[in-house]
């Protein structure tokens, strides 16, 4: 079909309006750089805005804290796979960006006298792992990422950011040189097309927890960008780290954050014993996410679970005052009644690890620049095009992330990339480029591909089964022969998008061709994963191979790139970045990891 294009000619286009990418469209606008921001949502209803427990900052509230205690637990935390120079970025910046946040006006829990209230986390501590927990999770009640964002959003109207709402991106575009030049998007509420010709374009589209079947992500947490980047012929990095988290409410997957654990909240098993203080001695219900999950995973495997199946773990935090539950966890009480009928004053709330966070993403240097991974050392990249938040891979988070460092993420990433888009323009006043007319054929007949083909089933369908095989392959634990049939059911679905039917051929909020362009984008994401959880033959932070008990650095230390070509996906790696920017940091040699 022939369409209108509208072209929008900008310095800056902001791919998605979470925390991350309000934080970057915020940072450009108030440089004075033409921004606009695009989103398939409403922005206030973009994922981070389910966000619970809190941001990390060592701001030392309520006890002594240290940037550099921080660090040293972010590096522990990844189980080593994080570059060390993204997370010295996270830490050093995160106590300065919610200073700043505090003053955009974000609408913190306090203490008795005034200052920002700050609760323990998992994997959170002081003295480098030797001191007592940190109380580091700076909190809005159990609602800090919705505050967050509403204040974000608020900023960004009063700079003036220009918003597309409900305007859904189907590819980025390309010059006839092969460079980034901006991105194309359908609007959803008319069916238009436009172009938005940017010199710098900045991918910020969240995770794809969707991938799976259970997951606390939202409906739209369907990995776009990374879709985006693989059709592009970029690679992503990490992609078999996938974060279960451990509380997710037994049988929806609702998350009960772990802010339940920092305000007291233990986990028994159906002996009634703390499992938690055999396996992680000194943390113990607060050890890191990737940890309690696999004890949680080997309790019931071994017979401790809870329930007539024996199929779940208790958390309890019934023993609390119920006026602290009240005040410090309003929005989980509510959660727990609503979802399992629970009274978290008087009964514990029946939990299993459910997919949280997706680790791996679009890789890119502490300065948010997408990377050109080559086998060396090599830090080349991609010119006009950077990427934040959960979508990419900085890596702050390596194989495990840990609590409250992802809005961190999205504070410090979001802001650093302003700056850097900020000094690439001044010192480059680089043009807008011209984008291919060949390209823009391409995605418009890929689009008129998937909205007219005869087929015979719908994306609801072929996608239950997708998120099935990811599920029931792609688990807490993993090993050879699960992984390769994964592999092999991944890849003949995939060859079943040729055959899924787009009913509604209207243009006016066309759902379900929507949902047919996230489909393909969750079907090159899942197959991204099985390729490079099957090539990583060690376990290291949430990859837990159970053919490969033992976390292998001489070989490993390194992150998996992932490739699509020709529809296959081929692994190859880069090592983690083991410096530090400045010389106040120092790089922490791995260990053991214990907590
Ligand atoms: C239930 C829950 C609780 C959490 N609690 C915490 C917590 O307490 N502390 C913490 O640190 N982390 C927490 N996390 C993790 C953290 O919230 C997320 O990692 C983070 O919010 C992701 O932010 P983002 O800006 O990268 O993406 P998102 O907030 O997911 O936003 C993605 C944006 O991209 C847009 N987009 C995507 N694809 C397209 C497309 N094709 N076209 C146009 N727009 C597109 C969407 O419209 C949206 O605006 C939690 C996560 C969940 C799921």
């Amino acid at each position: 079909m022939s369409y209108e294009i509208k072209d929008h000619i900008l310095d800056v286009a902001v791919l998605g309006a979470g925390g991350a990418g309000l934080r970057a469209s915020l940072g450009c606008a108030e440089k004075g750089l033409k921004t606009a921001c695009i989103t398939k949502v409403y922005p206030t209803r973009s994922h981070t805005v389910a966000a619970q427990g809190g941001v990390g900052a060592a701001l030392g509230n309520m006890g002594k804290d240290d940037w550099k205690w921080h660090m040293y637990d972010t590096v522990k935390g990844s189980d080593w796979l994080g570059d060390q120079d993204s997370i010295e970025y996270l830490c050093s910046q995160a106590v300065e960006s919610v200073i700043e946040l505090e003053h955009y006006g974000m609408p913190f829990s306090r203490t008795k006298d005034g200052k920002i209230y700050q609760r323990p986390f998992g994997g959170h501590s002081t003295e480098n792992g030797k001191g007592e927990p940190a109380h580091r999770a700076c909190a809005a009640a159990d609602r800090t990422g919705h505050a967050m964002l509403h204040t974000l959003y608020q900023q960004c109207l009063k700079q003036d950011v220009q918003f597309y709402n409900e305007y859904y991106a189907l590819d980025l575009l390309k010059d006839n040189n092969n460079e980034i030049c901006g991105l194309f998007a359908i609007n959803i509420q008319d069916g238009s097309m436009h172009r938005f010709l940017s010199k710098i374009t900045i991918l910020a589209t969240g995770g794809y927890g969707r991938i799976f079947q259970s997951s606390t992500s939202a409906h739209i947490c369907t990995g776009d960008g990374a879709g985006m980047a693989l059709r592009a012929g970029l690679p992503l990095s990490d992609m078999e780290f996938i974060q279960f988290h451990p509380t997710g409410i037994y049988g929806v997957g609702v998350l009960i954050s772990e802010a339940a654990r920092g305000e007291g909240g233990y986990l028994k098993n159906s002996e009634g014993k703390r499992f938690m203080l055999d396996y992680a001695p000194h943390a113990k219900d607060l050890a890191a996410r990737d940890v309690i999950s696999r004890f949680i995973s080997i309790e019931i495997k071994e017979g401790r679970g809870c329930g007539p199946n024996k199929d779940y773990i208790n958390l309890h935090l019934d023993h609390l005052d119920p006026k602290i539950l009240a005040k410090r966890l309003p929005g989980i009480s509510e959660s727990a009644k609503t979802f399992c009928g629970v009274d978290i004053n008087k009964e514990p709330i029946p939990v299993v690890p459910t997919v949280h966070f997706c680790m791996g993403g679009i890789p890119t240097n502490f300065r948010s620049e997408v990377l050109i991974p080559s086998q060396g050392n090599s830090e080349e990249v991609y010119s006009g095009l950077m990427a934040i938040g959960e979508g990419a891979c900085a890596s702050v988070h390596g194989a495990n992330r840990l609590g409250t460092n992802a809005l961190a993420e999205l504070l410090v990433f979001g802001k650093g990339a302003a700056i850097r888009a900020y000094e690439v323009l001044e010192n480059e006043k680089n043009n807008n480029k011209t984008p291919s007319q060949n390209q823009t054929d391409e995605i418009i007949s890929r689009f008129d591909s998937i909205l007219f083909n005869k087929g015979d089933i719908s994306a609801g369908q072929l996608r239950e089964k997708m998120q099935k095989t990811v599920q029931s392959r792609f688990g807490v634990y993993r090993e050879e022969n699960t992984l390769a049939l994964g592999n092999e059911e991944l890849s003949r679905l995939s060859s079943d998008l040729s055959h899924i039917q787009v009913k509604d051929k209207s243009s006016i909020f066309n759902t379900d061709i929507i949902e047919a362009l996230e489909l393909h984008n969750l079907m090159q994401i899942s197959r991204s994963v099985g390729a490079s959880a099957i090539n990583r033959t060690e376990s290291r932070g949430a990859h837990a191979r159970e053919d490969y008990p033992n976390r292998d650095d001489d070989n490993w230390l390194n992150h998996s790139i992932v490739w699509m070509k020709d529809n296959e996906f081929e692994v190859t790696k880069r090592p983690v970045r083991m410096t530090t920017i400045s010389n106040q940091a120092k790089v922490i040699a791995p260990e053991i990891r214990v907590y």
